[in-house]
């Protein structure tokens, strides 16, 4: 036997002498603690209030108010046979207490049962006993869907009467009246008889099915009571909790013959316990249902191994599950939102906690007295507001991965600058005041839940509208449309998907503001390596002001490899708005679907579909030359963006229009019977030839408010030419700007533009008033000339990095240590240095100050790197906790700028 194996061993011997000890002496340890247990915020003063909300539960007969408890299981999810709206079956009735057998749908009025719908089918199957147990259901035969009405009826009479029993508790606990106890001892007792017969049901739309397992652990989407994370019945739990010293329980148990409070427990709730045990959901984005119900439970009944295990649950869901930069795992603002409220939630029910007297927990040897969770976790603050950073001006989350549109998160800003998110993987360039806030978001992060196939994605938000959206989160059968990478705003190789695993992005450069330019470059290969041959795949973003008012974005995206390379936008996908080409385009395609593709019409939200069957209406043109397309808005023809193509290679231009989807509705408020009632311009820029075809899709996005400022974007030569290396002109009335971008490394090829301006760097951008230059701004560059010149000693520094130092290790700074000679003092502060890991993964770390140390640098960071480095061996101390072997190395690409902003 290996020593872990042995481990496991006595790990098992524990919990079976806990669970023998817990049967035998279960119910006294409960009775041991003062009931209720937990706050429910009772107020004595409330009384007739509470027993006002009991009347009509008091008013039945015992055994109609025992029907409301399910004798085998309820059905989450049901749809209205007559109209089907809403989305999936989720919440599509309404219910009420005076007609308890009725649901009537909330689109259509339908009432049911309802004799055009007849439940005259049976599903059978058995539960973990071998019983055999039946649920009618009508179905519809044209579209093979099973209607479980009146089972879905027990969903309703079941939130009642978990509802009701908490309201009986509270009127017990102010009125001491035995008759309310009675009550839900009676449903807790029913609750104790009928658990260990409940099958375990999946629960999922149109799945409501008997599992082929009947042990834990359950899936997620299934179980006995529970449906989603759920099966501890955390109402029943506080139900429990309030009459727990009533002496009907004593009744009852002389009645029954058995003791009801020892069946409850042994039966019902420490089984739930064990199936939470046996799950592998313990980090997830569901912290705040079981893992907390866990922790209650064991305070309630007393058993303080189960507050242990719930709250060494809650620590590893900080620990394992967010990125050095605070952002959940799966980088989707809304997860981390619903996350974090769990995991508060969670917390708030051990905070203050202490053992009982004597108690030590026997698998980690703690005990835990008036328990201060944040104590232990400092990461717990950064990981609050770690998200903001990605709202837009209106202080909505940007739709990062799923998440819901609309959602507002942050109050609504007066003026924005530049943030990122550098080990998530996600900058944003931001500027301006007011109405004139403008940011440009890049996505480069990994894929790890809940995440869209959407690397390099651009999104934008400018003159209080996002013109270039993400579209974000749907439940309905549009939902693989959000996910798609097509439906999203970046380059489709192939015609394909993006690659969900291990596809994380790469930071290439970041400088947030130099005199009012802000750039971010990344890298996304990863996430296109199912495509053989791809080797470069690569966007830039710089974002440059013209006016207080405006700016204007210029976007290289740099692809080599397959032979298909489609650059592709979102028009707005909230307010109607008209994609118009300055191409005269031609025909009408149905679809991008070529000949051969079939289609299959999505009708729920798991389904998969050819994505460029979503691009409807299409029309087309071909050029070699430069173009540009407006998307305007019907309610506001003066606002708009004007997007600038300027194209070294032929490229067939495709405009149409896809389903915008937000305008659906949000979450339960969905209906997917509007799937194309709303549209967006979608636009198409297609170049294609032999792979390893090599594409510069370099675009200038212009939005404006009340006029275009941008006069005249055209592209210029630059001697010598290089594939990668692209030259632009930008005239707006008098003042004209040459942004040169190349991917040169030192020593830095000198490149001349044939009006004889010249740079030696990788971003060079030159601004002329009158034909005299009144601004220079170099990036990774050493020389930039016209009529004067701007020099630099260095375009960047590199070196490798020796050995690393944490504050939450113990040491006095967050710093990396490096024998590369780099200057003293604060001359690198605000700097982002680049550092590329020995599996080749780059992150972005900003630069407090350098300081001397032993003859060698130490380059003092103004947050925790999150690294642990020892000689070849880097690992990750948060998300995703990689081991890496090789050298760190890295550059630190530099700024300068000269120059006179208006
Ligand atoms: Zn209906
Ligand atoms: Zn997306």
């Amino acid at each position: 036997m290996t020593e872990r194996q042995c481990k496991l061993g006595l790990h098992v011997m524990a919990w079976l002498i806990l669970l023998v000890g817990a049967g035998s002496s279960g119910i006294a340890q409960t009775l041991e603690v003062k009931h209720p247990v937990l706050d429910y915020q009772i107020d004595q003063a409330r009384a007739g209030e509470y027993e006002k909300a009991v009347e009509t539960v008091m008013a039945m007969s015992e055994e109609e108010m025992l029907s409301f408890l399910p004798d085998h299981a309820f059905v989450r999810f049901c749809e209205c046979p007559n109209c089907y709206g809403g989305v999936e079956g989720n919440s599509i009735f309404t219910w009420t207490i005076d007609r308890p057998d009725e649901l009537t749908c909330r689109f259509c009025g339908t009432v049911y049962p309802n004799e055009k719908y007849p439940e005259t089918h049976v599903m059978t199957g058995h539960n973990k006993l071998g019983e055999e147990i039946s649920f009618p259901y009508y179905l519809n035969e044209e579209l093979g869907v099973a209607h479980f009405l009146s089972t879905h009826v027990m969903l309703h009479k079941r939130g009642w009467i978990q509802q009701q029993c908490q309201a009986l508790g509270k009127a017990y606990q102010t009125t001491g009246d035995e008759r309310y106890a009675r009550r839900v001892v009676l449903v807790l007792d029913k609750l104790a008889q009928r658990y260990p017969r409940y099958p375990v049901m999946q629960n999922g739309p149109r799945l409501f099915r008997f599992r082929e397992s009947q042990d834990i652990p359950y899936a997620w989407d299934s179980g006995k009571w529970g449906d989603f994370h759920n099966e501890i019945p955390k109402s029943m739990v506080y139900s429990y909790d309030m009459v727990c010293e009533s002496p009907e329980f004593d009744r009852l148990s002389r009645d029954r013959g058995y003791d009801v409070r020892e069946k409850l427990e042994n039966d019902v709730f420490r089984p739930t316990f064990d199936a939470i045990a046996a799950s592998p959901y313990h980090v997830g984005n569901v912290v705040g249902y079981d893992i907390a119900g866990a922790a209650e439970l064991g305070r309630i009944i007393n058993e303080p191994y189960f507050v242990h295990r719930a709250f060494g649950w809650m620590k590893r869901n900080i620990d394992e599950g967010f990125y050095a930069d605070g952002m959940w795992k799966e980088g989707s603002p809304a997860y981390h939102s619903m996350t974090i409220g769990g995991l508060r939630l969670a917390f708030s029910t051990v905070e203050g906690y202490s053992d009982p007297p004597g108690y030590v927990d026997p698998e980690t040897g703690q005990r835990f007295d008036n328990l201060d969770p944040f104590l232990q976790l400092p990461f717990w603050a950064k990981i609050q507001s770690a998200p903001y950073m990605l709202d837009w001006p209106n202080g909505r989350s940007a739709c990062v991965h799923d998440t819901h549109p609309y959602a507002k998160t942050s109050p609504q800003r007066n003026a924005t600058t530049s943030t990122i998110m550098p080990a998530f993987g996600h900058a944003s360039l931001g500027r301006g005041i007011g109405g004139d806030q403008m940011q440009a978001q890049l996505h480069f992060s990994g894929a790890y839940g809940h995440h869209h196939f959407d690397n390099l994605n651009l999104s934008l938000y400018a003159k209080g509208n996002e013109m270039l959206p993400d579209v974000g989160y749907t439940w309905t059968q549009m939902r693989y449309w959000t996910v798609s990478s097509l439906g999203h705003n970046l380059v489709v190789v192939d015609r394909t998907d993006q690659v969900g695993g291990d596809s994380d992005g790469d930071l290439m450069a970041y400088f947030p503001d130099t005199s009012g330019v802000s750039v971010v470059e990344a890298d996304g290969i990863n996430a296109y390596k199912n495509i053989e041959g791809m080797d470069q795949y690569r966007r830039l973003l710089v974002m440059v002001p013209v006016s207080d008012a405006d700016a204007y974005l210029l976007d290289v995206f740099r692809v080599r490899g397959g032979q298909i390379h489609d650059w592709t936008l979102n028009g707005d996908a909230d307010e109607d708005s008209i994609g118009q080409a300055s191409l005269p385009l031609q025909g009408n395609r149905e679809w991008m679907l070529e000949e051969g593709e079939e289609w299959e019409e999505p009708t729920m939200e798991g389904d998969r579909f050819h994505a460029y069957g979503m691009v409807r209406d299409v029309a087309q043109a071909e050029t070699g030359g430069d173009f540009h397309v407006d998307f305007t808005y019907e309610e506001d023809r003066d606002k708009g963006i004007r997007v600038h193509m300027l194209n070294a290679d032929p490229v067939e231009v495709w405009l149409g229009r896809s389903p915008s989807v937000r305008r659906m509705g949000v979450g339960t408020a969905g209906d997917m019977r509007k799937a194309y009632d709303f549209w967006m311009p979608k636009l198409l820029v297609r170049h294609q030839s032999a792979a390893p075809l090599h594409s510069v899709f370099t675009a200038v996005h212009e939005p404006y408010a009340e006029q275009r400022f941008i006069d005249r974007v055209e592209r210029i030569d630059l001697t010598p030419a290089d594939d990668d290396a692209v030259a632009v002109r930008i005239t707006c009335g008098n003042t004209v700007d040459t942004i040169i971008s190349t991917q040169d490394a030192p020593p830095y090829p000198e490149r001349v533009t044939s009006d004889g301006i010249s740079f030696r760097g990788r971003l060079g951008i030159l601004r002329q008033v009158d034909g005299k230059s009144t601004g220079m701004w170099m990036f990774d560059g050493e020389k930039l000339s016209a009529d004067w010149a701007m020099e630099a000693d260095h375009g960047q520094f590199e070196g490798t990095i020796e050995s690393a130092m944490r504050v939450d290790d113990g040491a006095e700074h967050d710093a990396f240590v490096t024998d590369a000679q780099l200057p003293e003092g604060g001359l690198l502060h605000g700097v982002w240095m680049i550092v590329r890991h020995g599996n080749g993964h780059t992150h972005g770390y900003e630069i407090d100050r350098v300081e001397q140390r032993d003859g060698k640098c130490l380059v003092i960071l103004s947050s925790d790197h999150g690294l642990r480095i020892e000689g070849d061996n880097t690992e990750e101390v948060y998300f995703p906790l990689r081991k890496m072997e090789g050298v760190n190395s890295f550059v630190i690409p530099l700024a300068t700028a000269m120059s006179y902003l208006p």
